[in-house]
């Protein structure tokens, strides 16, 4: 089913650039404010990262807050290129931005989840991007569709374009509490299927929301083995003009990517016996888990195969497919059988709405 389709020639990130070839670290303040703000920050977190990312244009959802300093700013960045020699990326939301990033000599550009929506737009940022050599960033759509993502990324590519990266960003979801966006995992996971050179970051402050949240993302998103990361900084977050809650402090970044680098290097060091060991277990554990999946769909075929028989016979004494009251009654029951299985109760309804959804077009 996840057949990759590689024709795309998008070039894994050792290629980029030799200094990529470890996770890449792009972090800065979600919006650009003052020159002060902007130079204050990247000289604080410089040595930390290897991308400074600012927001110039802002699309806010409502139209009276801070909607971005504009083209203003753009010089800005030339400062922080030119004092402390950092490549500099921005978000562009129109091919009049790409202008601006282009006249401008800007090498790194994100789409946003509010752009990679919209498969118009981005084919008119796509246009503006043709024949250029900028690197291009494309987070995922705010819905959790992975075509609108996958039609994102080939729309970029068709311009030419070869240095091409995704961000997952969470989803707009009602499952997303207590962060701010649903994180799909296994979204990013079928991407990197169907593009297997591509790299794939994380960016955990807008999953998160609230800053409390950030580490925990930023495990999940290592422990899946993610290319990099894309991390909100502010010199002052509280001051912050957009995303406050969510946007740490340079000392608060520091000590994140101090705990994963030692982290990642226990992984490295923690001994060739002790790697051969957990190798063997894991192979175990994934045997197993292929032979609970196989059992599991057969049992969920056999379930669907039972509700056909029950259609036909609805249909024979002309009665509904759909009793909402036997519905209610097995949603309550399969939660209660959950439950005693440690399993959540919001996990048991989605599972069986998506089941209960094959089986309603069976019937
Ligand atoms: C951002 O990175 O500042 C931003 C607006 O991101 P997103 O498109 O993920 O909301
Ligand atoms: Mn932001």
């Amino acid at each position: 089913m996840y057949n990759s389709i590689d024709q795309y020639n998008i070039q894994e990130f050792s290629s980029w650039s030799p200094s990529f070839d470890k996770k890449l670290i792009i972090a800065g303040p979600c919006s650009a404010e003052s020159e002060k703000q902007v130079l204050n920050t990247a000289e604080a977190i410089v040595n930390d990262i290897n991308i400074f990312r600012v927001g110039i244009w802002k699309a806010r959802t409502q139209p009276k807050t801070f909607t971005g300093i504009g083209k203003s700013g753009l010089k800005w960045l030339k400062k922080v290129e030119e004092l402390f020699n950092i490549p500099t990326m921005i978000e562009v939301l129109s091919p009049e931005h790409v202008k601006y990033a282009l006249d401008h000599n800007i090498k790194y550009v994100w789409l946003g989840a509010r752009t990679t929506v919209n498969p118009y737009l981005t084919e008119e940022i796509a246009l503006a991007l043709a024949g250029s050599d900028m690197r291009v960033f494309i987070k995922n759509p705010m819905v959790p569709d992975i075509s609108l993502w996958m039609g994102a990324i080939e729309r970029i590519n068709n311009a030419g374009i070869n240095k091409i990266a995704a961000i997952h960003r969470g989803f707009q979801s009602m499952y997303s509490a207590p962060y701010r966006n649903e994180p799909i995992w296994e979204i990013p996971i079928k991407l990197k299927c169907m593009f297997p050179s591509l790299p794939i970051l994380c960016d955990p402050s807008h999953i998160a929301g609230k800053t409390e949240y950030i580490e925990e993302i930023v495990n999940k998103a290592l422990s899946l083995d993610m290319s990099g990361l894309m991390i909100e900084t502010h010199i002052s977050p509280k001051d912050a003009l957009s995303d406050r809650a969510q946007q740490l402090s340079p000392g608060e970044l520091h000590e994140l990517l101090k705990s994963i680098d030692s982290s990642q290097n226990n992984i490295i060091n923690s001994g060739i016996g002790q790697i051969d060991e957990s190798v063997r277990q894991i192979e175990t554990l994934r045997k197993l888990i292929d032979s609970l999946d196989e059992s599991m769909l057969k049992t969920i075929s056999q379930r669907l195969k039972a509700v056909e028989e029950i259609g036909k016979l609805k249909k024979d004494i002309n009665i509904p497919a759909l009793q909402v009251s036997r519905w209610k009654e097995i949603i309550e029951n399969r939660i209660n059988i959950g439950n005693n299985l440690n399993l959540p109760e919001k996990f048991v309804e989605k599972l069986m709405e998506i089941i209960h959804y094959e089986a309603l077009k069976r019937q």
